[in-house]
C-alpha cells in the first residue's frame, strides 16, 4: 500500500511536526491507527472532540441536518443557528452572538468589535488592545499579533499594529499599560493553553475585571481552548466571578466541526451592525446543529462529573514520581514531568496513549465524557512514563 506518511510529507505543507502515527478511526476515547493498535485518546484533537470520536448524539444530529440543509448563506435565517445562539446566551447570560469557523477568527472578530466599540465611544486614537505575556491567540496576522510570545511573531513582520503584551499577574503593571496606550481592550485567557497550561490568579483576573469596568475597557476572554465545559464550568471565566464584555470560544463547541463563536455583553452587543463583519460558512446549519446536541449536554451533573475526573487526575498525579508539579484546570492539564515532556508523550504513544505537549509541559485535554475507567488506565500508563 502506498504509504499515507510518504504522501503527506510529498503534498501536504510542512506546518505540522506529525507524530509517526496514521489514525484511522475511533469510537469516543478510544482511536486506531492503520496497523489496528489501540490508543486512549488523552488530547481529543487539542480539545476539540468533546464528547469523544464518533460520538453517537452528535454524530446524529450532524446526519439529520445533513439530510436537510447543509449549507446556506447568512441572507437567509436558519434554525440550527438560531437555536445555537440562543442556547450560548441563555447559559451565560451574553446577548449576541457572531458565528465563524475558528479560534483565530472569533478573535478578530472580537478585536474588531472592540476597536470599533472604543471609537465610538472615545475615539479613533483608542485602538490598543492589551493581552498577556506567553498568550496564545491564533496564527492569522492579527492574532499572531495579539500572542505574547515573540517566537511566533519573527517570521512574520510585519504584523498588524496595536498591541501591546503586559505580565500575567502584575495587575499594576498591566493597568499602567492599558492607560498609557489609550487600551480598547484587554484580551486574556483565564487559563493560558499553548503557554503551558496556566491558570491566573483570581486576584489578578478579579481586580482587572474591575478596572476594565471602571474605565469603560472593554474584557475580552478567549475561551477557545478552555471553553465549553473543558475547564469544570461552562467557560472558564464562570470560575473567577468575572463578566467579560465579550468572549470568544472555538475547538470543543463544533465536537469536532470547525465553529467559532464570538459572545457579546450588555454594552458590547450592538456594535457590530449590518455589514460590519461575516463569514460564508460561520453559523452553518450542520456544524450549528452538532454544536447544539454539545452544548445541551454541558449542563450542571455533566461539569461536576468534568470536576471530579479533575480531581481524580490531580491527585493521581501531584506527588508522583517523576512528576514536578500538576497545573491547570478541570480536563486542561499540564504536568512538569523530570523527563523532557517529549520524551514521556513517546513513550505514553508506545504504550497506547496519545498526549500532547505545551511548552516544556505534557498536557492533556482529554474528550470531556472520557469514562473513568480509560481514565484511570491512561494515568497509569502516564505516570509509569514519567518515571
Ligand atoms: C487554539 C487556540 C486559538 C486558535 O484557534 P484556531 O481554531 O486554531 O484558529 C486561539 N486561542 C486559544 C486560547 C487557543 O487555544
Amino acid at each position: 500500500m502506498s504509504d499515507i506518511k510518504t504522501i503527506d510529507r510529498e503534498y501536504v505543507a510542512n506546518t505540522y511536526a506529525r507524530f509517526p502515527v496514521e489514525i484511522v478511526s475511533g469510537y469516543g476515547s478510544l482511536v486506531y491507527d492503520d496497523t489496528g493498535k489501540e490508543y486512549i485518546d488523552m488530547g481529543s484533537g487539542i480539545g476539540v472532540t468533546a464528547f469523544g470520536i464518533a460520538d453517537d448524539t452528535w454524530k446524529a444530529a450532524v446526519i439529520e441536518q445533513l439530510g436537510k440543509l447543509q449549507h446556506m448563506s447568512n441572507l437567509y435565517y436558519t434554525q440550527p443557528c438560531a437555536l445555537l445562539a440562543q442556547l450560548l446566551c441563555e447559559k451565560t447570560g451574553m446577548k449576541k452572538v457572531f458565528f465563524c469557523n475558528s479560534g483565530a477568527e472569533a478573535n478578530e472578530c472580537a478585536i474588531k468589535a472592540a476597536r470599533k466599540y472604543a471609537a465610538e465611544t472615545k475615539g479613533a486614537d483608542h485602538f490598543t488592545i492589551v493581552t498577556l505575556q506567553n498568550s496564545f491567540h491564533g496564527r492569522t496576522l492579527t492574532t499572531l499579533a495579539a500572542t505574547g510570545q515573540e517566537h511566533y511573531h519573527e517570521l512574520f513582520q510585519p504584523l498588524t499594529p496595536g498591541f501591546v503584551h503586559a505580565a500575567a499577574g502584575d495587575l499594576e503593571g498591566t493597568k499602567a499599560l492599558a492607560l498609557q496606550t489609550k487600551a480598547a481592550a484587554v484580551m486574556i485567557e483565564c487559563i493560558q493553553g499553548e503557554g503551558g497550561v496556566i491558570a491566573l490568579d483570581p486576584a489578578y483576573v478579579k481586580g482587572l475585571a474591575d478596572f476594565c469596568r471602571e474605565q469603560d475597557i472593554l474584557l475580552i476572554v478567549d475561551e477557545v481552548q478552555s471553553g465549553n465545559g473543558r475547564s469544570g464550568a461552562l467557560y472558564s471565566y464562570m470560575n473567577y466571578g468575572v463578566e467579560p464584555d465579550i468572549v470568544s470560544t472555538a475547538k470543543g463547541l463544533g465536537g469536532g466541526l470547525p465553529l467559532g463563536a464570538t459572545l457579546f455583553g450588555e454594552k458590547t452587543q450592538n456594535v457590530l451592525g449590518s455589514g460590519d463583519h461575516g463569514s460564508t460558512f460561520g453559523g452553518n446549519p450542520a456544524v450549528c446543529a452538532g454544536a447544539l446536541s454539545v452544548l445541551r449536554r454541558i449542563d450542571g451533573d455533566f461539569l461536576a462529573q468534568v470536576r471530579e475526573k479533575s480531581a481524580f487526575v490531580f491527585s493521581a498525579l501531584q506527588g508522583a514520581e517523576g512528576v514536578e508539579s500538576v497545573s491547570g484546570m478541570g480536563l486542561m492539564i499540564g504536568i512538569k514531568t523530570v523527563k523532557p515532556a517529549a520524551e514521556v508523550v513517546r513513550s505514553c504513544m508506545e504504550n497506547g496513549v496519545l498526549c500532547l505537549t505545551a511548552k516544556d509541559k505534557v498536557r492533556l485535554l482529554p474528550a470531556l465524557n472520557i469514562p473513568m475507567e480509560t481514565l484511570k488506565k491512561a494515568v497509569e500508563i502516564i505516570k509509569a512514563a514519567c518515571v
